[in-house]
Parts: structure tokens; C-alpha cells; sequence
């Protein structure tokens, strides 16, 4: 079958084409037999043509579009022309031209796909990811990968001007602790050994900077095997980097200017710098979440002042045993229902608190609240006062251990944002960087401390002492860069001293055994001469899903999982044949 080259893209043809020979290839989108005339939208990944095959125009090959059917691969040869009086598509950018067909060729056919192609239709994610192929042919979602793709460029050239190199590190290595559980691969050579896949390549560049490569950049594929949602995969994409003799202030400059550059290309908007700082402290107080979403104000107030000498004994417990009471102002939700009401104190006890207080502030500041007796005149006065509540508006009070109350107020404040609609569709992009990170988050569960980074994190030098004494004390060099209510990134000062190294182990409950085997060649390295190093990773997918404009990480991904880790396309994971699992001395129990 001879077929010509294109001489246009499907989005290409305009006005100032008209009258010329040429030679288009594509999908059949769409097909109109009007009787007589043959319409086809031929589409490609830069738009869609209008080809018209008329038998007065050319006979033979109107008479082989009558078999032409949706997604038929097809190359065209003809004429522009202005499409006649009133018939233009403005919605199209080439809507003002069409093809008059002389020669058409079938390159392939196609058999009925299971859903259309460019339609609004309603077609289940399900049906789209086990016929991915097609549905990647969907305008949208390929603008989407577009839009990444834009961005790795964006990303490689800013940090080649930048003096970064960037390197490859290994996907079969030794597992790396970043908190979640490993992906393995058995090893056929070596009997009951294994590799992990990379839950990130956190040791090897700080191995990088140890043999002197200054500043390292990836864009890597990571893997964690944890439990999925919406902005999770199995297999993701990091844009990681590391820096060699620097501080928290370098790192900053460098992640701004990156994101300064991407604002630029891919939203064509200025991004103001620097960018506000909360430390973690104040995030949790002020939003109840260490990734606030800043598109809207709603900010909680901590209560404890107010209640210092309360006689209501819900209050005066917490406030003794170091808890906290908190905050937050419903404008003009004073006319909430009790039914209303019972409903979120419900959803409160699901996220974890012990229940949720509410007061209506009537006429003359006046609280009306069944617990409204237990406080006392002065109480009242200073609480309406500090929360700045007016008549008709709602109180809602949370209190109890601080992290504990404060994230679930943080849900609260999420929920009512929500309820008031107050993050409207064009709000302004929202970036700051949270600091001063806990170093340790202490598990209930398990009744230890664990990284609340990761174990290569820096302390606060000024905390080290703490380490032994008083560890949930102790502040990290950790920080998070968040997006619209995303955290996107997240990196630290490293420890960079094998004996600074140690008695993180130590705090973590870690033995020295332990360490050994599985950190003993990046300990060992620390004894070479390490510089003082920090970097960061980005979670590529989860930010061009914010620039794409979508709210699952899975339509920016070319072939992404499901919800519950599997590819419906493929098939995987799948079953192994015997020979397979012999080999790699496995046994299915
Ligand atoms: N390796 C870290 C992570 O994946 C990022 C970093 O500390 O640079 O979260």
C-alpha cells in the first residue's frame, strides 16, 4: 500500500492554505453520510480536519469512503477550500477550511471501539484503563501528557543552566527506608536474597555528594508498596535532587526558581517570590494540617488563653495534661440545624476526636450552645471576642491531645470550606513551604518513635541534646513545599557525620547490628569525608497533575494502576509459570 507523507497535521490547515494540494493522515473521528456527500473528522494528536468526499468532485473516492468507519486509519490527498457559507466550526481551530477529497487510501481498519473517542460520553475509568491505548487518543488526556512532557523539559533545562547534573542510580539496590514497605525482586543467582526497588534514591545521592558531584538531579521512578488513593500510584515519578555545602535558604532558591519557571511555561503567569513560610507549628495551629490549602483564609484559633482557668472539666483536662483547645469561625452558619449539626459532630468522631462543640452567637454576642452554662460571663465575652464572631455566626470548638485535635479541626476547617464553597475555581494558586518539621512522630500502635522524614534527616543542631532527654521535642531541618493543599515536594538538611548518624539509629530504636546491615556502606562513607549536604524530591506526577488541572494523579500518567494496584490493560500482576518461581527458588504458600 503506498502512502504519501503528511504534508499537514490535522491541526494545521487555515485560510492561507487555501487552494493548495495536500496530504493528510489520521483517525476517522467522526463520519456524516448526508446523502450524497461524505463528511470524515479526520483527527491526529494535533487536531482535526474536515475531509469532505464529494462524487461530483471526485467519484472513486467518495465511493470507497462509504465503507470508512470511527477510528479507521486513513491518508487523504485533496484540496483546501473555504467551507461554503455558514458552515465553519468554531470550535475548531482549522473550522474555517475543509479537504476536498481526490484520493483516499484505508491504511487500516479498526473494529468498534468500546467507547467513542472524542465524546462526553459517561464511560467508566475501569473501561478506560483496560483499553488505555484508545483512550490515550483522547484530546484531553493528551494534552495532559503534553503538559508533562513540557514540564520534564522545563525541569532538564532549568537545572542544566543551573550547574546540575543529572544521574542515573540503580532500580535493583538495597531497600531504602522511606517509611513505607518495599516492592522486592527475588534473586535468581543468589538463593533467598533479595533487591528492592527503590522507594526513592535517598542514599545514592547522598553517596553523589559524598564523591564530590556537588548538585545531582533525576527524574526517577520510585516505588512503594502502600495502600493507593487518588494522588497515589505504586510507580511514581520523583524530579530528585541533592546539593552539596548548602542550607535550607540554597535549596529554597533553587525549588523557587524552578517553580518560578514552570508558572512561566506552563501557565504563562508570574509566580511572586519568595514564598511564605510556615513553620510546622504554625501550619497545624493555624489550618490543622502540615499541607494547608491557602486558596481560602478560614483560619483556626488556638483557645487555651481563653479557657486558662475554665471550670468545665473537658477543657481544664486537656489544658493541664499539655492539650489544646481549638477554633474555628463559621460566618453566618449560625442557623445551622441540629440535624446539621449531628452530622458533622459524627464525621468529627470518625476523624478521631471525642466530639465537637458548637455555640450560635445570637443578638448582643449572646452564645446559645447546650455546654453555653458551663462558662462562665467573662468566658463567653473573651471567646466570641477572639474568635471576632458576630451575631449569626457559628463557633466550633475542638479540644484534646495537640496534633490529634488540631488535624482534625485541620478536616473540619476543610469540610466547612467546602460546605461555604469558598475555593472558587479561579482562586490563585497557593504555594508555601512548611519548616521545622518534628524529627520523630511517635506511633501508638507500636509505642516508638519513627522519622518523620526519614532517617538521614538533620536535627536542629541546637536540639541534638534533646535526642536522649526529650526526643518528640526535637526539630528537624525537614520541609515540605506545598501546592493548593498538596504537599509536592519534601527534602532536609542530611546528617552528614557517621556519629551524628548513629545516635539517630539509636533514638529510633534502630541497633547498632541493624544500622550496620542495612546502612553500613552510607555510615562507612560518612567516614571519607562527607560534605555538609540537603536536597529535595517533587512528586512529578502530583504536580503536573495541579498544572493540568486534575484531580487524579492517574490522568496524567500514560498507564497508570488502579485504586488497587493493578493494570487493567496488561493484566498485572499475573501469575508465573512453576519454571519461572523454581528459578528464582520461590514457592507460593
Ligand atoms: N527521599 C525523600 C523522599 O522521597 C526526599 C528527600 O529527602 O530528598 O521523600
Amino acid at each position: 500500500m503506498r502512502f504519501r507523507q503528511r504534508t499537514h497535521t490535522c491541526g494545521e490547515l487555515r485560510e492561507k492554505n487555501i487552494g493548495e494540494e495536500v496530504v493528510l493522515n489520521g483517525w476517522v473521528d467522526r463520519r456524516r453520510d448526508l446523502g450524497g456527500v461524505i463528511f470524515i473528522d479526520l483527527r491526529d494528536r494535533y487536531g482535526i480536519t474536515q475531509i469532505v468526499f464529494e462524487p461530483t468532485f471526485n467519484k472513486e473516492s467518495h465511493d470507497q469512503a462509504a465503507v470508512l468507519r470511527n477510528e479507521f486509519v486513513i491518508s487523504v490527498e485533496g484540496k483546501v477550500r473555504r467551507r461554503p457559507a455558514d458552515t465553519d466550526n468554531p470550535e475548531l481551530p482549522t473550522g474555517t477550511v475543509d479537504v476536498m477529497a481526490n484520493k483516499l487510501i484505508i491504511l487500516n481498519e479498526a473494529i468498534t471501539p468500546p467507547f467513542r473517542i472524542n465524546e462526553e460520553s459517561e464511560v467508566t475509568e475501569d473501561l478506560r484503563l483496560k483499553y488505555r491505548y484508545l483512550d490515550l487518543r483522547r484530546t484531553k488526556i493528551q494534552k495532559n501528557l503534553l503538559t508533562r512532557h513540557r514540564m520534564y523539559q522545563v525541569t532538564r533545562k532549568y537545572f542544566d543552566e543551573n550547574n546540575f547534573i543529572e544521574i542515573e542510580t540503580p532500580v535493583l539496590m538495597k531497600s531504602t527506608p522511606e517509611g513505607a514497605r518495599d516492592y522486592l525482586v527475588p534473586s535468581r543467582i543468589h538463593k533467598g536474597k533479595f533487591y528492592a526497588l527503590p522507594q526513592s534514591p535517598q542514599q545514592y545521592k547522598q553517596l553523589l555528594m559524598i564523591s564530590g558531584f556537588d548538585r545531582y538531579f533525576q527524574i526517577v521512578k520510585c516505588f512503594r508498596d502502600e495502600d493507593l488513593r487518588a494522588d497515589r500510584q505504586p510507580e511514581f515519578t520523583q524530579i530528585d535532587i541533592e546539593m552539596s555545602f548548602v542550607d535550607q535558604e540554597n535549596v529554597f532558591e533553587i525549588v523557587e526558581g524552578l517553580m518560578k519557571k514552570l508558572f512561566e511555561e506552563i501557565w504563562n503567569k508570574d509566580l511572586k517570590l519568595p514564598l511564605p513560610r510556615y513553620s510546622f507549628d504554625e501550619a497545624m495551629e493555624k489550618f490543622g494540617s502540615d499541607k494547608p490549602d491557602l486558596r481560602f483564609k478560614l483560619e483556626m484559633v488556638t483557645l487555651n488563653s481563653v479557657f486558662m482557668n475554665s471550670e468545665f472539666k473537658v477543657f481544664k483536662e486537656q489544658i493541664e495534661n499539655n492539650g489544646i483547645v481549638t477554633g474555628l469561625l463559621a460566618q453566618g452558619c449560625g442557623d445551622y440545624t441540629r440535624n446539621q449539626l449531628d452530622v458533622l459532630t459524627d464525621q468529627v468522631k470518625k476523624w478521631g476526636a471525642g466530639g465537637l462543640i458548637w455555640m450560635r452567637v445570637k443578638e448582643e454576642k449572646e452564645l446559645e450552645a447546650p455546654v453555653a452554662k458551663f462558662f462562665s460571663d467573662d468566658e463567653k465575652k473573651n471567646l466570641v471576642d477572639t474568635m471576632k464572631a458576630n451575631p449569626g455566626d457559628l463557633i466550633f470548638i475542638i479540644t484534646g491531645p495537640r496534633l490529634k485535635a488540631l488535624s482534625v479541626m485541620g478536616f473540619l476547617r476543610l469540610e466547612m470550606a467546602k460546605r461555604l464553597n469558598l475555593i472558587k475555581p479561579d482562586a490563585e494558586p497557593q504555594l508555601l513551604w512548611v519548616t521545622d518539621f518534628p524529627l520523630f512522630e511517635w506511633d501508638e500502635e507500636t509505642k516508638r518513635f519513627y522519622a518523620m522524614h526519614h532517617p538521614f534527616t538533620s536535627p536542629r543542631l541546637e536540639d541534638v541534646p534533646l535526642m536522649e532527654t526529650d526526643p518528640g521535642k526535637v526539630k528537624a531541618k525537614a520541609y515540605d513545599l506545598v501546592f493548593n493543599g498538596s504537599e509536592i515536594a519534601g527534602g532536609s538538611i542530611r546528617i552528614h557525620n557517621a556519629e551524628l548518624q548513629a545516635k539517630m539509629f539509636k533514638a529510633l530504636g534502630i541497633s547498632d547490628e541493624e544500622a550496620e546491615h542495612k546502612f553500613g556502606f552510607l555510615m562507612n562513607a560518612f567516614k571519607y569525608g562527607a560534605p555538609p549536604h540537603g536536597g529535595i524530591a517533587f512528586g512529578f506526577d502530583r504536580m503536573v497533575m495541579i498544572f493540568a488541572g486534575e484531580s487524579s494523579i492517574r490522568e496524567v500518567i500514560a498507564f497508570p494502576k488502579t485504586a488497587s494496584a493493578v493494570s487493567l490493560m496488561d493484566d498485572s500482576p499475573s501469575t508465573v509459570s512453576e519454571e519461572q518461581l523454581k528459578e528464582l527458588h520461590l514457592k507460593i504458600r
